[in-house]
């Protein structure tokens, strides 16, 4: 089964491939964003803790994630046990972390994707999007503040997961579905050897520069 962790900036498109992947493999979207934003719409008690801390782009405690994903991955182990984690681990002590919950289920993920685009695209990407959807962490200042967060605590766990042997790598500054499909082409591609292959012997693989095979205009 695909277990799929997303890295990627915020902007870069990690809740849209995620649904896409999710749908395409039959697997469950656990995106912590939206569970946590989901919270501060039902206003429940950890909504309200957490509320102040999504608009200014800050970090929720470690502990509020772990605890929800915890959960949704033991359901997800009690479905067909795949899953795709978008927005999770955000720093090295959630990847850590995560890594000793999915081992105490058996349930380790098999796959790191990194989304990879730019600052000024992606601040293009949220500015457009903040003028569609309004969430409260789209304005200049708190993007910047969250683009200065990935870059710092998020973007190291990606050297982590290459030495890992896990980490897939793909070109984001494309459009929406010519991403997808190098996407769902690298991991069909990887599907049958995921449960097989130990992570020792594995290895990372970086289709940044293969834009042009999958129709690049
Ligand atoms: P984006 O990647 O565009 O910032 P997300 O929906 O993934 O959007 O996350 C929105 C916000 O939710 C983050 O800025 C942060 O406040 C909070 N959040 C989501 N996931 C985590 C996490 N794993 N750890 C801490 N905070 C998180």
């Amino acid at each position: 089964m695909v277990r799929i962790l997303l890295v990627a900036p915020p902007g870069a498109g990690k809740g849209t491939q995620g649904a896409l992947i999710a749908t395409h493999f039959s697997i469950p979207h656990i995106a912590t964003g939206d569970l946590l934003r989901d919270h501060v719409a039902r206003d429940t008690r950890l909504g309200r803790a957490v509320r102040d801390r999504l608009s200014r782009g800050e970090l929720v405690p470690d502990e509020i994630v772990l605890d929800m994903v915890s959960v949704a991955i033991a359901e997800a182990k009690a479905n067909d046990g795949g899953y795709v984690l978008d927005g999770m681990p955000r720093n090295i002590a959630q990847a850590r972390a995560l890594y000793e919950i999915g081992r105490s289920l058996d349930m380790t993920a098999n796959v790191a994707l990194h989304l990879k685009a730019d600052d000024e695209e992606l601040v293009r990407r949220l500015l457009a999007r903040a003028a569609l959807e309004g969430r409260s962490d789209d304005t200049e200042p708190v993007i910047r503040r969250r683009l200065a967060l990935y870059h710092e605590v998020t973007h190291p766990i990606v050297g982590w997961y290459a030495s890992r042997g896990i980490l897939v790598s793909v070109d984001a500054v494309r459009p929406v579905e010519r991403v997808a499909r190098q996407i769902l082409t690298a991991l069909e591609a990887m599907r049958p050897l995921v449960d097989h292959v130990p992570e020792h012997a594995r290895r990372s693989i970086d289709l940044t520069g293969l834009g042009a095979a999958f129709g690049q205009s």
